[in-house]
């Protein structure tokens, strides 16, 4: 999943300072099982900037709604109406969600109360982890399904470096060494000569540099 992180308040309330009709918008998948701007978060949001505008005795009105996915346009149509009404929306979906509401309603103004961190996962409850940096080119067979673009602080493809210390990593020395790790897994598997072949450097054309990308599925086209 997405994974991001609830900018801080004053930071959201500076985005929204100049505007008197707010709508905030939440997103009901990978923010909302973050915890970060799902509907819970959104009403937490829409309660806070309302105290913020009574404490400045500056008027202000909040709507909010959740939709089922702000990157997907058919679920943005039940917004058009609080979206009309109001100066400013206040997307807490992820930097896609955000994108996706500016081309939808392209005579309002739109700001992010989310930074987007990354893609991962739960590491354990209240903890989440990037484990893919979305190149393009999947390696994971190659390396027992430890991606070495993420987890190794250099991104290499032929691990370990000479700094891996103790199983862990010269860079963060709290992070485990992704090659470590994936040297105890192929061994555990009986897969080590998996890492005889030296890999020849990775085609990051497909990776994010050069535009936007694209995924095309003919059979699911209309
Ligand atoms: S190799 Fe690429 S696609 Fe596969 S997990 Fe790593 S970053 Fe993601
Ligand atoms: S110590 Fe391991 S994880 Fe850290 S940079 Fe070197 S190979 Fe990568």
């Amino acid at each position: 999943m997405i994974v991001a992180e609830r900018k801080p308040m004053e930071a959201v309330a500076s985005l929204v300072a100049p505007y008197e009709r707010i709508l905030v918008v939440g997103c009901g998948e990978c923010v909302t099982v973050c915890m970060a701007g799902g509907e819970k978060e959104v009403e937490v949001m829409a309660s806070a900037l309302r105290l913020m505008r009574g404490k400045e005795g500056r008027p202000v009105t909040v709507e909010t709604e959740t939709v089922q996915r702000q990157c997907e346009p058919e679920y943005l149509v039940p917004l058009d109406k609080k979206a009309e009404a109001a100066e400013v929306i206040l997307s807490m979906g992820c930097g896609v969600g955000v994108q996706f509401l500016a081309e939808r309603f392209a005579q309002r103004w739109v700001v992010p109360a989310l930074d987007t961190k990354f893609a991962g996962g739960v590491r354990e409850a209240g903890v989440w982890e990037e484990r893919c940096g979305l190149c393009g080119d999947c390696v994971l067979h190659l390396t027992g399904g430890i991606c070495p673009v993420i987890r190794c602080s250099k991104s290499l493809l032929n691990g370990p470096c000479g700094g891996s210390h103790g199983g862990n990593c010269e860079i963060k020395r709290e992070t485990r060494c992704a090659w470590q790790l994936i040297y105890d897994r192929l061994k555990g598997l009986g897969r080590l000569e998996l890492l005889t072949p030296v890999l020849p450097p990775k085609d990051w054309s497909t990776a994010r540099d050069g535009g936007p990308r694209q995924v095309v599925r003919e059979d699911a086209r209309l």
